[in-house]
């Protein structure tokens, strides 16, 4: 039997491990992706959480990914005060004390695609508009007129999915956070930085300013990698925020931590130029993931809130496992049915958690009050959740009888216990 082809569309982490994971699962993906290089436009940075980083190890990409990083285990939560409100760790350390490690997007993105394309997976240049779905095959149509025809088509093409919108006209598109992000790196090792353990380890340190939200993680280079939420409404116009130059959103967010104690008002000060800034999107739920030949995976399905830093991590688990659901199944519908039962409540409870911490981080005076006031005793006891959600382990392996999962569950994806 010939090997059956996928579509994927978008060449972002949940594009390129779907790719790299169907391959290994011996079915022939094409990527269609829209832009030449990496996306620039959503963060300057990201965590990759040690369930991802696991994720990518399965498809064997983890060293490249995490050599282009540096380990940032923990967060420190500070008020606008300067006050340490508590500390949460960013993942539970993998098996050989692997611990979550902070990428720049773009090198994320770079190290993804360079895999795919050493791997001889094709890669096309172009803007999937519509998605026409056909008894024995699906066709991805592109803008330019082009068209590409395969057994089953993924859409990874992000939080404002064509494919999500093509295949399911009705389907909720995304909610504005109420929050618009940028970030830079300040090159000054001057600034004064988070707080680092001595051991080439860094901390994040995140602030809860009076009128805007600062993290930031010192590289071991002495860089400053920052970013920062800031609460806005209503939703602005994307391109008009974009169109506000650098200069103007120097002076803005100099008056934003004006009042703040820490590192922030210096951090930016020392920094040349600020990434984009950007409106934050997330999409909690989503009543269809798929149909006969069509299935989504990362934000095109599911994005949670940034302050989850899970977004890219669970992109990864979806490769995965949806690759496992494809070497299971002959039939692409039964296998994307197995994958969003398998996928759909660990992806939703992030997305809620996050949703929770998201709301703290636009809270007026009296809530900050509040705020402030029980947050360390809710990141004492969320310390155990949270963890939970670090801990899944996924597995893959290549004996013949691991074609068949063992329940509707599968046996391939489980939490915990190493
Ligand atoms: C400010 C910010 C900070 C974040 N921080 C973290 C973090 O610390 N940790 C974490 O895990 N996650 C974080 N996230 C979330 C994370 O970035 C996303 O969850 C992740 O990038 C999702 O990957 P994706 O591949 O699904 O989507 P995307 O990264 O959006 O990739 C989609 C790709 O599809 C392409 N595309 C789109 N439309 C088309 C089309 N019609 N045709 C062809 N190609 C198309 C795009 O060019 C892009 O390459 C953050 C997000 C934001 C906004």
């Amino acid at each position: 039997m010939t090997a059956r082809s996928a579509i994927v569309v978008g060449g972002g982490i949940a594009g390129s491990t779907a790719a790299l994971a169907l391959a290994r699962a011996g079915l022939r993906p094409t990527v269609v992706e829209m832009r030449t290089g990496p996306a620039q436009d959503a963060g300057v940075m990201l965590t990759l959480a040690t369930n991802g980083i696991d994720a990518l190890r399965v498809l064997d990409v983890d060293g490249p990914a995490l050599a282009a990083g540096f380990p940032t285990p923990e967060i420190v939560l500070r008020s606008h005060t300067g006050k340490h409100l508590g500390a949460t760790p960013t993942g539970v350390p993998l098996a050989d004390g692997t611990v979550s490690h902070t990428l720049r997007r773009a090198d994320l993105n770079t190290v993804l695609r360079d895999e795919v394309t050493a791997r001889g997976i094709p890669v096309v240049t172009g803007t999937v508009v519509a998605v026409e779905e056909h008894a024995d095959r699906v066709r991805a149509v592109l803008s330019d007129g082009s068209s590409v025809d395969a057994d089953l088509l993924v859409g990874a093409d992000g939080v404002h999915s064509r494919v999500r919108s093509s295949m399911d006209p009705p389907a909720p598109g995304p909610s504005y956070a109420g929050l618009v992000t940028t970030g830079g790196f300040a090159p000054d090792s001057a600034v004064v930085g988070p707080e680092r353990d001595g051991a080439g380890t860094g901390a994040y340190e995140m602030v809860f300013g009076r009128r805007a939200f600062f993290g930031s993680a010192t590289a071991p280079d002495g860089v400053v990698w920052w970013f920062v939420n800031v609460p806005l409404a209503p939703e602005p116009d994307r391109r008009e925020l974009r169109e506000v130059p650098t200069a103007e959103w120097r002076r803005r967010l100099a008056a934003l931590f004006a009042d703040d104690a820490g590192a922030a008002r210096a951090t930016i000060d020392a920094t040349a130029d600020f990434a984009p800034m950007t409106p934050i999107h997330t999409l909690p739920h989503l009543p269809r993931w798929h149909t006969g030949r069509c299935v989504l995976v990362g934000d095109a399905a599911h994005a949670p809130s940034p302050t989850s830093g899970q977004g890219a991590s669970l992109a990864a688990e979806d490769a995965v496992v949806l690759a496992q659901c494809l070497r299971s199944q002959d039939d692409p519908g039964d296998a994307f049915a197995l994958f969003e039962s398998v996928r759909r409540p660990r992806v939703e409870r992030i997305v809620r958690a996050a949703a929770r911490i998201n709301n703290s981080k636009a809270a007026g005076p009296v809530a900050r009050r509040v705020r402030d006031l029980v947050l360390p005793a809710v990141l004492r006891l969320s310390a155990t959740s949270s963890l939970t959600q670090y801990d899944h382990h996924l597995e893959w392996s290549d004996e013949p009888g691991a074609r068949q999962p063992a329940g509707r569950r599968g046996s391939w994806a489980r939490v915990g216990g190493r």
